[in-house]
């Protein structure tokens, strides 16, 4: 039996690889058990785990655990009736000077290159371009470190990839990185064979080499979109974009654009008067100028929101690149971001997140994907879904209009179904589809249908008495609300020295002038009234030793983590603090 990891998502594209079957085998098993995927689609560990079961394969599969907060494209957005058309996210890859740069100049119709000194950066940078009035979104991977990086981070971002080949050079040892790492993501791609202009290009020997690695052109009798380009000439491009286009059109991209946004940090990087900048690509919903934003472990309400050209926008939506400011600090490449209700609700997720992160946090770990969920939560109005079934019409009535009475602004039943008479089989599948319970007043649930609840995963509960049932219901609604953000600060210490200063850590000594210091805790770092930034505090010495609390009038030595260089100066304070995610009640 062999063993293969896998994350807790992972497209069917990836997953048929790691199998080592057919994409269309996966596709037809997965149709098999009812789950429609095509192959960039994201399927969860568990459907996976039965796809290998159903195929009788001698695998065992493991969960990889994720690594950081990376936002997958939601399947939902696919299906979701609010769902409207994005532009397509694409990635130009190849091997080095074959003419990747000039091509994506040619794309933007400017000539950048020149002015990009040395063109090497870790990050991905990404642009917006109109093609026939219609946009494409391009993210650009300069140097091979960045390639790595989307590798790990960006793969689901991009919709498409456009491998370039020089037409004088033919597939090298960068080509094939990228052609795996199309397969790989489960992406797209279109091959653009470049330099055509030159004596010496020579298609038909790429396309043999392009056959070999399994992507046969479409005039060979495959189904590879190969296309002959010249950035110098200028020929090529608008068919190029054409064929994008047309991907994307096949592709059905889809996302919810009428929700609070979220996506990736894409780039990030300080600007003498601007404080920390960030580059985000939106992968749902609508981003606003002074939206409260959370990315990674920062907060910030958005100053100037712009697009990657430097104009201002006031919104942008799914697949548009945006450059954002204000930023507390600096978010890293790969954070997710989302945006939130208020900037308290906001710091206390960042911090979350931080913490997430560091190994041994305690309390404050609350893992990434948890975080998502509460973030998502906070935006949007909790339902919990119901179906209602009773023993005559009249009771049917009062038992809805009694449940609607639950309702506020975050949470509220919602009625999937209702009816007079026995829990049928019908009320079992729509449960199971809607993720709605059941309940049942002063009606049966007969023994066969019992037994598809098990199989279904269904909630049936029955009552006698219409405040039980009420009171369930108030239970459940409970559960769905987003728990109470509550901090204590406990003392404050003024900074007198400063003995240590690396990016991720400073020790310091100071004074305590107000309540007791404990570790471990929060640090809120002010000066002048200001919020510098918040922090970790990990420990208290009082002279040489180690000390679990220090009290006012003490002197004391203190050590704090951040997630990015905090710049301490003596007179600084330190107000410290805990903070708890508390349970709500309705
Ligand atoms: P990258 O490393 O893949 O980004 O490649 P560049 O875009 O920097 O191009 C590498 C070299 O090939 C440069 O000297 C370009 O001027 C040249 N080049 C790029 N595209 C073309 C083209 O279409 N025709 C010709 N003749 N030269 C090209």
């Amino acid at each position: 039996m062999t063993t293969i990891e896998i994350e807790d998502m992972i497209t069917v594209g990836a997953f048929a690889d790691k199998l080592a079957l057919p994409v269309g085998k996966v596709i037809t098993e997965l149709m098999k058990n009812g789950v429609m995927a095509t192959v960039n689609e994201r399927i969860d560990f568990d459907t996976a785990q039965i796809i290998t079961g159903e195929l009788g394969l001698e695998v065992e599969l493991v969960r990889k655990a994720a690594e950081s907060v990376v936002l997958t494209r939601p399947k939902a957005d696919i299906n979701d009736p609010n769902a409207v058309t994005r532009p397509p996210v694409v990635a130009v890859m190849g091997h080095v000077d074959h003419g990747k740069t000039s091509l994506l100049d040619a794309i933007k119709g400017s000539d950048v290159v020149k002015g990009e000194a040395g063109g090497i950066t870790q990050h991905i940078s990404a642009y917006y371009i109109e093609h026939d009035g219609r946009a494409i979104t391009f993210l650009d991977t300069p140097g091979h470190e960045a390639f790595a990086a989307l590798r790990e981070h960006g793969a689901q971002l991009t919709d498409v990839v456009i491998i370039v080949v020089a037409a004088d050079d033919g597939i090298k040892p960068q080509t094939l990185e990228a052609i795996r790492f199309a397969r790989k993501a489960g992406v797209k791609i279109v091959v653009a064979i470049t330099k055509m202009d030159k004596p010496e290009a020579n298609v038909d020997r790429i396309k043999q080499q392009l056959a070999e690695q399994e992507l046969l052109p479409e005039d060979w009798g495959g189904d590879t979109v190969i296309l002959p380009v010249s950035a110098k000439a200028g020929t090529g491009i608008k068919e190029l974009l054409d064929m994008v286009l047309l991907v994307a059109d096949v592709e059905d991209l889809r996302a919810v654009a009428n929700v609070p946004a979220s996506g990736l940090i894409i780039e990030s990087h300080m600007e003498q008067g601007r404080g920390p900048v960030a580059k985000a690509l939106i992968t749902k919903g609508t981003l606003k100028a002074g939206d409260v934003v959370v990315a990674g472990g920062t907060v910030g309400k958005i100053r100037n929101l712009e697009g990657t050209d430097g104009k201002s926008l006031k919104q942008a939506t799914p697949s548009m690149p945006v450059v954002l400011t204000g930023l507390k600090q600096l978010p890293e490449f790969g954070d997710s971001f989302q945006v939130v209700p208020t900037e308290k609700e906001g710091r206390a997720l960042a911090s979350l997140a931080a913490f997430g992160r560091q190994s041994g946090a305690g309390h404050m770990n609350i893992s990434s994907n948890e975080l998502i969920r509460l973030i998502n939560r906070s935006n949007q109005l909790q339902e919990l879904n119901v179906i209602v079934k009773t023993d005559v019409q009249g009771s049917l009535t009062s038992v809805i209009d009694s449940l609607k009475t639950l309702d506020n602004e975050e949470v509220a039943v919602r009625i999937v179904g209702s009816g007079v008479g026995p829990i049928n089989e019908n009320d079992i599948h729509m449960a199971a589809t809607s993720h709605a319970i059941i309940y049942g007043f002063h009606t049966l649930l007969p023994a066969s249908i019992r037994q598809m609840t098990a199989r279904d995963k269904v909630s049936v509960r029955l009552f006698q008495v219409i405040y039980e049932l009420i009171d369930d219901a108030k239970q459940e609604l409970t559960k769905l609300l987003v728990p109470e953000v509550i901090e204590t600060p406990h003392g404050r210490m003024i900074v007198r020295g400063i003995f240590k200063t690396t990016k991720t850590e400073v020790i310091c000594g100071g004074e305590v002038t107000k309540g007791k210091l404990t570790v471990p805790s929060l640090a809120k770092v002010m000066r002048d009234k200001e919020e510098l930034a918040e922090v970790e505090v990990t420990n208290l010495k009082r002279g040489p030793q180690d000390a679990k609390e220090v009290l006012e009038g003490e002197m004391c030595g203190l050590s704090f983590t951040s997630k990015s260089r905090v710049d301490i100066q003596g007179g600084d304070v330190l107000e410290l603090f805990t903070r708890e995610l508390k349970d709500r009640s309705l």
